[in-house]
Parts: structure tokens; sequence; C-alpha cells
């Protein structure tokens, strides 16, 4: 019996090799995710897979770290120079980087990066799969050097539970449209079950990839993809706040932040810590500092700027640059304002461990974070968790992730040098109450939604996500359902065949009038009814006169406009006449002004119900107007007891008294069957599926949440299903 394990997959593996004496030592990473993934991946059986950060010298070296992390359930993915240097350096940290932070210039679409990209990522995959992984594990994959993973790994497994994180931010659909490789990078991400970022508006971006540029359907925050729901979430990821609101109560920690203090004169510190990166905003940093001094000269010699830049990257040229600039502005703002007994900028380039980090965050009274754009940022929730006690302020960049779930900052557009110099200014005057007010708002959070608490929440929805999936199976008429079908029709001796039209018969054309039966479904249509016991009935919105030119002759009854016109149950067409229509002048006018200003769309006028059609409306616009529209019609409706139908690309209006299920059972009434099959893709059909006796087999096209029982994936599988009503005499299943 194979019990459930869960594998972690990032780039990089949460330790480090070095080598020391001719020995090659594994050393644990203190990062937050390693932190909190560690009570995930040191439980019996699971792993976690990566690159060790390490290129073996040769064969000896990689059988023995692989045997040293194997005690630690490490599985190391060995990368060469050459593939770190076109997957990591390349493509993930000079196309996908760049774009997903804003700066499209930055980009270098080189097409080796690229397909040592992919290379890598199958790499990953087979490793992966060389785990003998089952339908019951779970997959967890990090960050965006690995987004064609997902796809792999469920290309061997359909049933396995997949959730990838992104790190950092995922951008405007039309920034990451310009990446050659959008299809496929998007492709590989849906092949997990749970997709998630840390903010709403990277969840709205990504979605907006996947519907603008795939096409695919979505509702809400779910995706079908591959013939599954795929959910995009929003998770902020937190930090370990125990370790730093301990350590920043230690003695140790206490006394350290104490020396730094006395070491700057107990002057006003104001503390920065970053990786050498363009997102970082540390140029506009340095150049608000420098407004600070020269608007408000009372503040030089009182503040100092203690900026801590980690080396990152420093062989892309871009870093490079940015490393050259840094050092230029520090010396000039320390050549001009500083003087004998100050220097207002104390720089360091270099990595501290995090006892020192801690006495930092202990010792300053602000913290500056002017990034341009971040994921989440999480150096200010550490200056935050070590501040329970001491008092500071954090001034905190609008355009990181931590922005959006932090109460309490003072929030700044890192581009308005005025607006940070401003904020610097609030926060050296700020009363200590106020300090600790906000303080304590963000505490609450960071506090809570620490990284043990976002681990938790993550595999919990994606638990929830893979049942609701096997739900959705339950429904989907697969071999076994449709041996049950089959066997009930042949047992019944009067079956009625309720068939939309649109949507379903055939597929949608942006042209209605070109969305004409095909010779298949004539076929189709003409085997199903030349069986005695069956009997058709086209249900549609269409006019009448257009299903009488495409139908005519033909043994079918015809349901059209909703149920406005029947020819049930002589074959002539027959109308409400009762039914009053003067609440078409008003609506139509509403919807022609519409029309007039929104181009590609059209208002079809049919005997009772008017329709705004807007699928040739570029998409988003359509979407947008069809909710102004709504909201206008709105108030007109309940006068003239109308009903507002949504469908697929149109908004219909028509007399509430008419609808698909009244029309349906008045036919089911008369005509008694003892088999009733209906099967249809849009809201109007939820009618005719609510209403249909409760025994009735109910099929929805397109799996959208609906009142059928069943449903079938896309329009194409719809004639394959009615061929095995059509053929009874084979009732066979493939
Ligand atoms: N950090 C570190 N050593 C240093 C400086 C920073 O370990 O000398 C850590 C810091 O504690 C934080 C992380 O690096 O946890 C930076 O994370 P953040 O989200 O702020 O930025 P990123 O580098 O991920 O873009």
């Amino acid at each position: 019996m194979h019990n459930k394990r869960t594998i972690i997959v990032s780039n990089r593996l949460p330790v480090r090799i070095e080598r020391s004496n001719g020995e090659l030592l594994v050393i644990p990473s203190e990062g937050g995710l390693a932190t909190g993934l560690g009570s995930i991946y040191k439980e019996d059986g699971n792993i976690w897979v990566g690159w060790p950060g390490f290129v073996p010298e040769n064969e000896n070296e990689k059988i023995e770290v692989t045997e040293k992390l194997k005690s630690l359930n490490l599985i190391p993915v060995f990368l060469t120079e050459c593939e770190l240097e076109g997957y990591y350096e390349g493509f993930s940290n000079e196309v996908l980087w760049p774009i997903f932070h804003y700066h499209p210039s930055y980009a270098v679409y080189d097409e080796w990066y690229w397909n040592t990209y992919e290379s890598v990522n199958k790499k990953f995959a087979d490793i992966v799969m060389e785990q003998e992984i089952a339908d019951t594990d779970e997959v967890w994959v990090h960050d965006y050097q690995l987004m064609l993973l997902p796809k792999l790994i469920r290309a061997s497994n359909s049933r396995i539970s997949i959730g990838y994180f992104q790190h950092i931010p995922f951008p405007p659909d039309e920034l990451f449209r310009g990446i050659p490789w959008r299809d496929e990078l998007l492709k590989g991400l849906l092949g997990a079950d749970l997709i998630a970022f840390h903010t709403y508006n990277d969840t709205q971006h990504f979605l907006n990839a996947c519907t603008h540029i795939l096409g695919l359907p979505i509702q809400n925050n779910c995706l079908r993809s591959g013939g599954r729901s795929v959910y995009v979430e929003v998770f902020p990821m937190g930090i370990d706040y125990d370790k730093f609101n301990e350590m920043a109560h230690s003695p140790d920690i206490q006394r350290r932040a104490q020396e730094i203090r006395t070491y700057y004169n107990n002057r006003k510190f104001i503390l920065s810590i970053d990786r050498l990166d363009y997102s970082k905003g540390i140029i506009e940093r340095l150049r608000a500092f420098e407004a600070l001094l020269k608007t408000y000269p009372e503040f030089q010699n009182e503040v100092i700027l203690y900026m801590l830049v980690v080396p990152s990257r420093d062989t892309v040229p871009k870093y490079k640059e940015l490393h050259d600039e840094i050092n230029r502005m520090v010396g000039q703002i320390n050549a001009v304002y500083g003087n004998n007994e100050w220097t207002p900028i104390s720089y360091f380039y270099n990595s501290y461990d995090i006892k020192e980090l801690s006495a930092l965050y202990v010792a300053s009274d602000i913290c500056l974070v002017t990034s341009l754009r971040d994921g989440m940022n999480l150096v200010c929730k550490e200056f935050i968790a070590s501040k329970e006690v001491e008092n500071g302020v954090l001034i905190l960049s609008e355009m990181a992730g931590a922005s959006k779930e932090l109460i309490g900052p003072l929030l700044v557009n890192p581009h308005s040098t005025q607006q940070i110099c401003e904020a610097l200014r609030t926060a050296i005057n700020m009363p200590e109450e106020e300090q600790r007010k906000r303080l304590n708002d963000s505490l609450e959070i960071v506090k809570k939604f620490n990284i043990r608490h976002w681990v938790r929440l993550f595999f919990k929805r994606l638990k929830e996500i893979k049942s609701i999936q096997q739900e959705e199976r339950a429904r989907r008429i697969n071999p076994e359902i449709l041996q049950k079908f089959l066997t009930k029709y042949s047992e019944s001796k009067k079956c009625l065949f309720f068939l939309d039209y649109d949507g379903t018969l055939i597929g949608f054309n942006n042209n209605a009038s070109e969305a004409t039966p095909t010779n298949d479904l004539y076929e189709v249509l003409e085997d199903l009814q030349s069986n005695p016991n069956n009997q058709i009935v086209i249900i549609s919105g269409r006019p009448h006169d257009t299903l009488s030119d495409w139908f005519a002759n033909k043994q079918y009854y015809l349901v059209a406009e909703h149920g406005a016109w029947s020819n049930y149950p002589e074959f002539v067409w027959h109308t409400k006449t009762h039914i009053s229509t003067r609440w078409k002048y008003p609506i139509k006018h509403v919807m022609t002004k519409f029309t007039n200003m929104t181009a590609g769309s059209v208002v079809e006028e049919k005997n009772y119900s008017l329709a705004w059609h807007y699928r040739k409306v570029q998409s988003g616009l359509g979407n947008l107007r069809a909710q102004e529209l709504v909201d206008h019609l709105r108030y007109l409706l309940p006068h003239h007891g109308l009903q507002l139908l949504m469908g697929n690309k149109v908004i219909e209006v028509k007399n509430s008294e008419l609808n698909k299920g009244r029309a349906a059972m008045e036919i089911v009434n008369d005509f008694k069957p003892d088999f009733i099959f209906a099967i249809g893709d849009d809201a109007t059909d939820e009618d005719m599926f609510l209403e249909l006796p409760a025994d009735s087999i109910t099929v929805k096209v397109g799996s959208r949440k609906s009142a059928a029982r069943y449903y079938i994936e896309t329009q194409e599988e719809v004639l394959k299903l009615i061929k095995k009503f059509a053929q009874p005499t084979y009732h066979t299943v493939d």
C-alpha cells in the first residue's frame, strides 16, 4: 500500500554545498521557505527536489552529495554550467524576471535561453517521475524557474495533485503577451490544479492572460483546462514570525542592537536591506534620501541611512550597471553632505547572517522599502516581527505585495522622490504612540499569517480542489455512465430527445447565420429519428422561420424563440398570441444605444424577444458593455414581466412566461415519454434541466455549474454521444 507522499520542487534545495579541506559539507539554509516547508519534507517518505547550488567536478562528488542529501530527504538535480547559464541566468533572470517585474525593455529574447529552460524543466520532471509518484501524491512546484513543470508532471499522471506557487509578481497580460513563448508558459502552469500568487492583482493578471491569450473559459477564479477545473488563488506568503520575534528579545541581539545604536551616536537610524536588483528601487531611495538632506537641512548630522545590499546576479550586465551606479551615488551623497563626524550613508555590499539582520531590525528607527516591483518583500515583515517591544516606522512601497496585506505602514510611490522624502520626514517626527499603533496593526497580520499558516492553507486548498474535481468527474459522462443510459434506453418504448441547437448541435460561429447544420448533423438526426421509439425535439432560441428553413419536412418537433413558437403536435407552427410585445419599444431603444457605441455588436429582434449580441466585440470591452447594459435593463424588466438571460456573448430579454422549461414540459405532459434525454449548453437550457422530471437524463455541454445531472466537456463530443442512441443495435461503448 502506497502512503500519500508530498514532493516539493524548487529551483534551489534548502541547503548549500561547501568544499572544505577536500570534503563536501551540506549547510542548511535559514530562509523562510526552508523553515515553512521543513515540517513537510522532513517527514518520512516526503522529499524536496531541486538544484543543490553546486556543480560537481566529477562523478564521485555527485555520488557523495546525492548520498548525503538522501538522508535529509533531499533529491538533487545536477545542472551543468551551460544549463545554468541558459535556464537560470538566461531565461529565468533575463526574460521572466524583467517581464514579471514590469521591465520589458530589459528582456533578452534568446532562443537558446528558451531551449535550455525547456530542457532543464524536463530534467526536473524526469527526476520527479523517477520517484515513482502515485495518484494520491501531492507535488508542490515553486516559482518561475519551473513554469513548465506542472504540465510535464501532469502528462505522466492525470490524477495526481499539483500545486504551483509563484514568489514573484505576475505582470499585466499585455506585458506578458510580449514573450515569444507565452502560450507554452501558460500551458505549462495549467498542468497544476492550484496556481497561487501573493496578491489579488497577480491572480487577475494571470487569469486575464489565460482568457485573452489562450481564450480559456473562466468562472470567477476557476479556469477549465484539459478537462480539469484549475483554481487561481491568493496566498500572501508569511515569515517565520516566532523566530524573528524570539531573536529580537534575546539578550545577545539586544546587546548587539545597542552596540549599533551607540556606534551611530543614537542618530535616527534608517534601515534598508535588499538584494542587488533593479526591481528594488535602490537608486530611487538614494535620490529621496538626498532630497531629504537638501530640503530639510536640519536633518543633516541627525540621520543615518544604513543600506545593506546583498550581492546577486552580478554576472548579468544590468546588475553590474546598477552596482556601479549605486557606488557612484553613495560616494557622491557622502562627499557632498558628509563631514568629519558624520557619513550620511553607511553602505554595505555584503550578506549577513540572520542574527546580525535581527540586531539591525531591532536597532533601526525606520525601515525603508522602495521596491519598484516586488512579489511580496519579506524584509518589511521581518522588521515588523522584530518590533514587538521597540518602536519604529515602516515606509513601504505600494508596488510591493506586502503593501496590499499589511495595515499600518506609511505607503509611498517609489517613483516619487518627494513622497519618499516626505514619508521619511513624517517617520522621523512620528510620535511614539502612533508608531506603536501602526506597528501593532501590522504585527497582528504578520503573526497570524506566518509561514506555517501559509503552508497549511495551501495544502488544505489543494485537497479541497481535488475533491471538487472528483465530484465533477463523477458527473462527467464516461463509458460506465453511458452504458447505464443505453441500458435504460433499450428498455424504453417512448423516447423523447430535447436537443438545443447553437453551441450544442453546432459550434459557435461569429456569424450566427453561418452556423447552419452540417451533413454529419443531418445524418445523425435522421438515424436517431428513424427508430420508431424515438422522437426528436429541437428546442432553440432561434426564430421559428430559421428552424423551418433548416428542418423543413422532417419528422422532428421544433420549439423556437425559447417556447414562443412550437410545431407540436401536428408539425404546424403556432404561437402564444396572448403575449404582449409592447415592452419591445423601450428595450430596443436601450439596446440600440449600446449598439451605436460598441463596434461589432448587433440587436436581433425576434417575435417575442430581443437579443443584444456581442460576439464580435473586442474581448473585455464586450463584457464591460454587457454588464452596463444589464444594469440599465434591470430597472425596466419588472414593469413589463420580463426575464433577462445572459447567454454566451448575448444578452436576451424575453417575456418571462416563455422559457424552454415550460415549453419542454408542455410536450412531456402530452407525449408521456418513458425516457427523456435533454442536452444544451447555455443559460436558457437551465430552465429545461430544472423542470424536466427527475429521472430525465440531462446533459450540460461544458462543465460550468449547471442543474443538469451530467456533463460533457466540449461541443465536439455532442454528436458522438447522440450517435450512441442513433445506433441502438450496437450498444457498445468505447
Ligand atoms: N537576507 C539574508 N541575508 C542578508 C540580507 C537579507 O538572508 O544579508 C534575507 C532577508 O532576511 C529576507 C530575504 O533575504 O528574508 C530577502 O527577501 P525579500 O522578499 O525581501 O526579497 P527577495 O530577495 O526575495 O527579492
